[in-house]
């Protein structure tokens, strides 16, 4: 499903020099018109090639407009239904439109820690320039915790 930009929600990110959804996209497809003239809308961003979308949604999680949702290829979903994520600083909310115009609501945790906690090189050590030419990962130094099965998750 790929992604469409809702007009009536938009703002062009207010005219930074670049929009959040510009920016994250990795396939270079959110396209601000500045002019309108490529969609008629003035300062809003659009989606260039639905059909190249990787459907990663990170434009729809990131716009802090809330103005991306992603909506089915006619040919192989019912017409009119559309995914939405609301996203938050614990949760995101995914609201599902069917074609018959019921809604469903999800809500899945994002995260386990507080917000900006995360120490991602916490326990590893620090990088030695002597050894840029060594082979190796930084996952095979001392800072490497193995897995431990009795975290997983099961079901
Ligand atoms: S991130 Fe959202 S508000 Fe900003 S330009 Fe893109 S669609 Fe519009
Ligand atoms: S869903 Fe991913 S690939 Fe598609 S437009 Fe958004 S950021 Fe780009």
């Amino acid at each position: 499903m790929p992604t469409f930009v809702r007009t009536d929600k938009c703002d062009g990110c207010k005219g930074q020099d670049k929009t959040a959804c510009a920016y994250i996209c990795p396939h270079d497809l959110m396209k601000l018109d500045k002019e309108g003239s490529e969609t008629g809308h003035v300062m809003q961003a659009y989606n260039q090639e639905p059909e190249q979308c990787w459907e990663c949604y990170a434009c729809v999680k990131i716009c802090p407009q809330n103005a991306i949702e992603s909506r089915p290829y006619a040919d192989i979903v019912p017409l009119g239904g559309s995914v939405q994520p609301l996203r938050g600083t614990e949760s995101i909310m995914w609201t599902i439109k069917f074609r018959n115009g019921s809604l469903k609501r999800f809500k899945f945790p994002i995260r386990t820690t507080p917000a900006g906690s995360i120490d991602p090189y916490g326990g590893k050590p620090a990088a030695d320039i002597n050894k840029i030419a060594d082979n190796g990962f930084f996952v095979e130094t001392d800072g490497f915790r193995s897995g431990d099965p009795s975290e997983l998750i099961a079901k």
